[in-house]
């Protein structure tokens, strides 16, 4: 039988790269099989080295809100390419992202672009313990911020999927200054302030997409913002994923609540590598060389991932896009529950805009645990049949989905169709 050539690029790979992929999700480990090798992506679609097409609710992991090789996007780099790919030094570009990104973020008055979300996690972090003198971090289990040190401890995304809890090479003592509570659990949090003084933040994803979508209860990120205000402690908003996917202001302007630091990636560079971090005047002067906390980096602002991002912010402007993203979400997500229900798979959708997964359980899933009880045999069976079908949906349980602006009525309908099938051979 003629193998594909997936199938022989993964087999090579196997012996060059650990894994044979550069992030670990990327390998199926979770839903088993080969990983496809994608050649190339238009719109709503991307097409594997053996030319099969798929339907992508991936979006390069959130990025891609335009839909992919946009075309506006495309016609800026290639301008840009020609002007030179890196200079180490100022440009415009960096004052005009920075403008883009302070106006429609409420908490973030200045802003510092590093080059991906794990960096400006890292950097928001040692920048909350610079300004507080303290060392402890609170964050929520099945979170996931990067592969941070520090923050390696019960997080979500690849992490959950591969069943790390802790990651090895993480020392003890970084782990230790980590406290971790569960998601959605107020009395949990209260806790953890009654019994640690000494807390210089609190990190959390205000809609979590990296357990699977998970929607914060009404009260809960008002109560975190208390809490960090009354015991000196910053609350750190990580919108890697959230930022200019929720709203143009991210989490933070859906749920009104203004966290000290806001940590930003994937949409903000259009695709190009990309991460950022800010907060108030106040706070963002204490990075370096306005102040003693340091960071820095060679690529940092790189003209060509400044432009992709300026270009998909810029578009980003226009309230529409927001209420279409959501309409989309909500006919897609009605689609699926329906077809689910047909198929008689019991299932828990959780959605925040154009974020969203299946969860192969009764539910509700408001925190890891609820969302540890999925069948993940189902999940497995229903991402191969979605595949077959021609729908790439992320290789795990515990990611969050995505739809771009060329995720048109017609592709989600398909895509409900072919769940419709899907759903029915999950459950043999
Ligand atoms: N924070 C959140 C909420 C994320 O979802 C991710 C990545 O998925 C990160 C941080 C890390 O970003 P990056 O993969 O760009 O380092």
């Amino acid at each position: 039988m003629k193998r594909d050539r997936s199938e022989e690029l993964f087999q090579k790979a196997i012996r060059l790269i650990p894994g044979g992929v550069n992030s670990p999700v990327r390998a199926f480990r979770a839903v088993g099989g080969t990983p496809r090798f994608i050649r190339e992506a238009k719109g709503a679609l991307i097409t594997d080295v053996d030319g099969r097409s798929y339907i992508d609710y991936v979006c390069s992991w959130g990025p891609m809100i335009l839909g992919h090789a946009d075309g506006e996007t495309v016609e800026a780099l290639r301008s840009a390419i020609e002007r030179g790919t890196s200079y180490g030094a100022p440009t415009e570009l960096e004052v005009l992202i920075a403008e883009e990104i302070i106006d429609a973020v409420p908490s973030i008055e200045m802003v510092r672009m590093v080059n991906s979300g794990t960096e400006a996690v890292m950097a928001a972090i040692r920048l909350a313990r610079g300004v507080t003198g303290r060392n402890k971090i609170v964050k929520f289990e099945g979170c996931y911020h990067g592969h941070v040190d520090s923050l390696l401890v019960r997080a979500g995304s690849g992490v959950a999927t591969l069943g790390l809890p802790d990651s090895p090479g993480v020392p003890a003592h970084l782990a230790r200054d980590t406290i971790t509570v569960p998601f959605n659990d107020p009395e949990a949090l209260k806790r953890a302030f009654a019994e640690h003084r000494d807390i210089a933040a609190v990190i959390v994803e205000p809609v979590v997409g990296n357990m699977g979508c998970v929607l914060p209860r009404p009260g809960y990120l008002d109560l975190m913002r208390e809490l960090t205000r009354r015991n000196g402690a910053l609350l750190i908003f990580d919108e890697v994923m959230t930022g200019f996917r929720l709203a143009r202001g991210g989490a933070q302007e859906l749920y009104g609540v203004t966290p000290d630091l806001t940590t930003l990636g994937k949409i903000i560079g259009g695709g190009l590598p990309v991460g950022a971090y800010g907060g108030s005047r106040d706070i963002m002067q204490y990075v370096a060389p306005s102040g003693p906390v340091y960071q820095a980096g060679t690529l940092s602002g790189n003209p060509l991932a400044m432009t992709a991002g300026l270009v998909t912010l810029r578009r980003l402007r226009d309230p529409d896009v927001y209420r279409r993203l959501d309409l989309a979400g909500a006919r897609l997500c009605a689609g699926l529950m329906e077809a689910a229900r047909e198929a008689g798979v019991e299932v828990t959708i959780n959605r925040a805009g154009s974020m969203w997964t299946v969860f192969f359980t009764a539910g509700p899933v408001e925190d890891w645990a609820s969302a540890a009880k999925s069948d993940r045999g189902r999940f497995a069976r229903f991402f191969h049949a979605m595949l077959d079908e021609g729908v790439y949906l992320p290789p795990s349980q515990f990611e969050a989905a995505f739809i771009s602006l060329a995720h048109d009525d017609a592709v989600l309908d398909k895509t409900v169709e072919a769940a419709r099938r899907a759903f029915a051979r999950a459950i043999r």
